[in-house]
């Protein structure tokens, strides 16, 4: 369990095993010669910084330093809260200028609460997260639900601090003595809950710090799913600790669905690359949209993973399979800038509501519908890609 730390925990469990001073803030200088991927056009595409929101301690600690310092051209505002921007937070008259907001807007704050919590799906646990928001616009994200619909990414400046909590989680849980699916023997932490580490890793050291971070705790592994290809990750040396999730859909879902992400092939091409930088690789086959002709989408998705995926990408994947839930408030959302995309994903007919802790209303597929479904991506994976074990399918 996250016990917190108490004055009767023994020194090792408190202070860690594995010492953090060359786990934080590589150099830039002890980067490998010749351009980033982060410099190119097409990082600029994804991300043109013109304007950070940021808390005071966050500009003035080292990481918040960097990344201003990363943008000389964006203009500094100062924020009492990464929680409060009203401008970029609210949900009225921002849907049209979304996109906008998310390419060109950084927030910089401090991270308060540092939670590890269970999780047993897609990883044992849920890291503290280094940023929240997203440069990327799925039709389907739930991310932006907690900070309205413009929601640009917020990066955690304290990631130190963040570091360190993981520290002594990892430390306190000792070596994993049961293996179960969400990994044999290491504990596994998401690192990218609601984020995308990839695309965060255009724009500071956070990812790299936690890739860096895991290859030192021995029991423990990090996991994030991601739809951005960043080849910058491929110059980190992972050595195995750090579990990259390609999300993947078919072509057609995701060129209606996932705005401004990586198209599906180019995620499917870089695996191999992931792999033979040190990456665990897998996928994450999420959503999973029921529409006329999605199992036969499904089916040539599979079967071109199996054509081009090299044995050492294959030998080593698992994946999870999840299903689609939609929100209602995201619903009238889309409808004001994306209304094709509810075509697919707004479905009564095959969707069953109920009311979230947070008093809006979630929609999934009706459970018998769901359960088929579930099945059908069982036997097209056992079929397609034999070699690809399920770790979990909801
Ligand atoms: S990439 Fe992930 S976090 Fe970003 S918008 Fe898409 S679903 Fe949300």
């Amino acid at each position: 369990m996250d016990t917190p730390r108490s004055a009767g925990e023994p020194e090792a469990a408190q202070d860690g095993l594995f010492g953090l001073e060359d786990v934080l803030g590589e150099p830039e200088a002890s980067r490998p010669a010749g351009p980033l991927f982060r410099d190119s056009e097409e990082a600029r595409r994804m991300l043109s910084v013109r304007r950070i929101h940021a808390e005071p301690a966050a500009a003035a600690s080292p990481r918040g330093r960097q990344i201003v310092a990363r943008y000389p051209e964006a203009e500094l505002v100062p924020t009492d809260s990464h929680w409060r921007i009203p401008e970029l937070h609210g949900n009225q008259g921002n849907a049209e200028r979304w996109v906008r907001i998310k390419s060109t807007v950084l927030v910089l704050g401090e991270k308060k609460t540092l939670t590890v919590r269970p999780n047993g799906r897609s990883a044992d646990w849920i890291a503290p997260g280094a940023a929240n928001g997203c440069a990327m616009a799925c039709a389907y994200c739930y991310v932006p639900r907690r900070k309205g619909y413009a929601n640009p990414i917020t990066v955690f400046t304290n990631i130190d601090a963040l570091i360190h909590r993981l520290r002594r989680h990892v430390t306190a849980q000792g070596p994993k003595k049961e293996p179960n699916q969400c990994d044999p023997s290491s504990w596994v932490y998401d690192i990218g809950e609601n984020n995308d580490c990839a695309v965060d890793a255009l724009i500071s050291e956070n990812t790299a710090d936690l890739v860096r971070a895991f290859t030192r705790w021995p029991t423990a592994k990090a996991s994030f799913a991601t739809k951005f290809v960043n080849p910058d990750l491929l110059l980190l040396d992972p050595r195995g600790r750090t579990r990259l999730r390609f999300s993947l859909m078919p072509a057609d879902d995701s060129r209606l669905l996932d705005i401004r992400t990586s198209p599906v092939q180019q995620r499917i091409d870089a695996a191999a690359d992931f792999v033979e930088a040190g990456y665990e690789v897998h996928f994450n086959f999420s959503p999973v949209v029921i529409r006329p002709g999605w199992e036969q989408a499904w089916a040539q998705l599979l079967q071109n993973m199996d054509d081009v995926l090299p044995r050492s990408v294959k030998d080593q994947a698992a994946a999870e399979v999840i299903m689609l839930t939609h929100n209602r408030d995201l619903h009238d959302v889309n409808m004001a800038w994306h209304p094709s995309a509810e075509d697919a994903i707004w479905r009564p007919e095959l969707q069953q509501a109920k009311r979230s802790e947070n008093g809006s209303w979630n929609v999934r597929y009706r459970n018998a519908v769901k359960a088929e479904a579930v099945e059908t991506v069982r036997r097209l994976v056992h079929t397609y890609t034999p070699w690809l074990p399920i770790r979990y399918a909801f």
